[in-house]
């Protein structure tokens, strides 16, 4: 009979755009005892969760709450649940993540419109609002933090746009939140959706999400509810219902509230982790978050820099948690990749499309982005870089970084 080895996976130092360490309080939260999913103890913790999402969102929606699966399954529940077939669909598209919310849109049967950037920068909001104010879309989904480019865009006037046009905007902020702002309230978002695996430093598996009541009202009008627990034979969304089962935020928000009416079973020891998670960002304060998601990048960049590497990239919308480093001239970004990890453990990323073999993508996302970790990072890429043969300005990397420290001791 063939044995297996028992389980041993290598401690690792994962400077990825995702997913990233995860801290051992969150690692801890999933060992605990299963509990049943109508359990008081278990639906209290959902609540708790909610309440927390909300903070984490920066907004006052009645809904926030997690979608089991991955963050495409976030976006994915929020898209086919917020557009029609035969709908209006505008989707901005700046990297990889903007050409998965098209591909999404097209499989919700939508009508699409799309407008693209080259990759490397982001839109002026008034090219996007010109935009909305010629297509009138019913629907504008875009991402906040583009992980495949390192860009970020901002939303503020985008939002403001939509709410006066009546479009609802549905937002991908999976690499963002817990690592930057998310203004959900005060950006007019209508949609918002999270990540665990990124800044919140949670394995991947669930995806948090918040909508408002403009986005409940539509679901509200393609509301049904599944023949096996119905209690009343009411069907007001019969002809526009929802074509997933479940991805049904219509069903999910039902499962969520109050009634706790059945859909899937919620998945214990994730929410565990996910619970822990928010905790862990909550205890720290949004704003000290923040502050050190942008100390590491400082540290990073200044590294970097020191050792004659070049960003890539439009630097005004730089994304603080992802920096996305040139592969110099003549050099196998993929054999220093391996080297990295192989010989120090530490893992970056390479990146995806027209950009795969031109740069390396480095995170400084939740646990991941710590002092350690950067000054780590930037010691053993100087080495594999020497060992490629590339004249780097050697010990003036970890050099620089520590000045950034030092300067900015708390
Ligand atoms: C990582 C990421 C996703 C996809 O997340 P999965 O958890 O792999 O499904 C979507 N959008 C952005 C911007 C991301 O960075």
């Amino acid at each position: 009979m063939k044995r297996y080895e028992d389980l041993s996976p290598s401690l690792r130092c994962i400077m990825t755009p995702g997913p990233v360490e995860v801290d051992p309080r969150v690692l801890r939260a999933m060992s605990f005892p299963v509990l049943g999913q109508f359990d008081p103890e278990f639906t209290q913790m959902m609540n708790e969760t909610m309440e927390m999402l909300r903070e984490l969102f920066a907004t006052r929606n009645a809904w926030a709450y997690p979608i089991d699966g991955t963050s495409r399954a976030g976006i994915e529940a929020v898209m086919v649940s917020l557009i029609l077939p035969g709908e209006r669909v505008l989707i901005p598209i700046f990297g990889r993540f903007g050409h998965l919310l098209h591909e999404i849109a097209e499989r919700c049967g939508a009508e699409v419109f799309v407008l693209e950037k080259p990759w490397g920068s982001v839109f002026e909001p008034e090219e996007v609002i010109a935009a909305i104010e010629t297509f009138k879309p019913n629907v504008v989904a875009m991402v906040h933090g583009e992980t495949s480019t390192g860009r970020v865009q901002p939303l503020a006037e985008i939002g403001r746009a939509c709410r006066r046009m009546d479009a609802l905007f549905i937002v991908d902020a999976v690499a963002t939140l817990g690592g930057i702002p998310v203004e959900t309230d005060a950006w007019m978002l209508d949609a918002v959706v999270g990540g665990t695996q990124k800044c919140l430093s949670v394995p991947s598996g669930m995806a948090p999400i918040t909508y408002n009541d403009r986005a409940e009202a539509k679901l509200m009008s393609r509301k049904r509810v599944e023949r096996g627990i119905r209690i009343s034979d009411v069907q007001p969304g019969e002809l526009s219902f929802v074509r997933s089962n479940y991805f049904d935020l219509g069903m999910l928000q039902d499962y969520w509230s109050p009634q706790r009416l059945n859909h899937h079973t919620e998945m214990t020891s994730m929410l565990y982790a996910l619970r822990e998670g928010l905790r862990l960002a909550l205890e720290e304060g949004m704003d000290a978050r923040f502050a050190r998601h942008q100390l590491h990048e400082k540290a990073l960049i200044a590294g970097l820099t020191a050792m004659g590497l070049e960003l890539y990239g439009e630097p005004s919308c730089k994304l603080t948690v992802v920096t996305c480093v040139l592969i110099p001239e003549g050099l196998d970004g993929e054999s220093v990749r391996t080297l990295l990890l192989e010989r120090f453990g530490i893992e970056i990323a390479s990146s995806f499309g027209p950009l795969k073999g031109k740069i390396w993508r480095i995170g400084t996302m939740g646990f991941s982005c710590r002092t350690n970790n950067v000054l780590r990072l930037l010691g053993a890429l100087e080495a594999a870089l020497l060992r490629h043969g590339f004249e780097v300005f050697y010990g003036l990397g970890v050099q620089a970084a520590l000045d950034v420290y030092e300067e900015n001791v708390r």
